[in-house]
C-alpha cells in the first residue's frame, strides 16, 4: 500500500510541494504547528528513521540538507526552527512514511510539551 506520502510525491494527492528532486520532496503541513511548517520526506518509502538501513546514509545527509536550504527559502534561517523527526508510537507518529517537521517562524517554546522523564 502507498502511503499518503509516497501519492504527494507522485503527484496523486494535491499538496503545496515547496521542493522536489530525486531522491526528497517538501510540502507544506496541511495542519501547520507554526507560520514555517514544511515536511521533508524522502520519495521511497522508508517507515521511519528505525527503518533508515546503512545504504540511505546519503539520503539522510540529504534530508537534513534540503531542511537547511528549506529554512534560508522561508525565510527562518537566521530567526531559527526546529527539526522534529517523530517516530514510533510514543513519539506520535501518525503517517508511516520517515519525514523530518521543519518549524519556524515563531519563538517554538520548549522542547516538549510535558512529561520529563516520569511516565506521563
Ligand atoms: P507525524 O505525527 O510526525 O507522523 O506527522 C504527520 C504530519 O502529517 C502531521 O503534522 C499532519 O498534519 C501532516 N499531514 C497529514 N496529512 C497531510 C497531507 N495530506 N498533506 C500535508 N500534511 C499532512
Amino acid at each position: 500500500m502507498p502511503t499518503l506520502f509516497a501519492k504527494i510525491v507522485r503527484g496523486e494527492i494535491p499538496a503545496d510541494i515547496v521542493y522536489q528532486d530525486e531522491h526528497v520532496t517538501a510540502f507544506r503541513d496541511i495542519s501547520p504547528a507554526a507560520p514555517v511548517h514544511v515536511l521533508i520526506v524522502p520519495n521511497k518509502v522508508i517507515a521511519s528513521v528505525d527503518g533508515l538501513e546503512a545504504d540511505d546514509e546519503a539520503l539522510a545527509g540529504h534530508l537534513l540538507l534540503v531542511a537547511k536550504r528549506i529554512a534560508r527559502e522561508q525565510g527562518v534561517a537566521e530567526s531559527g526552527y526546529r527539526l522534529i523527526v517523530n517516530t514510533n508510537r510514543d513519539a506520535g507518529q501518525e503517517v508511516a512514511h520517515l519525514h523530518v517537521h521543519l518549524l519556524g517562524g515563531r519563538p517554538l517554546g520548549l522542547l516538549l510539551a510535558g512529561g520529563g522523564a516520569q511516565e506521563p
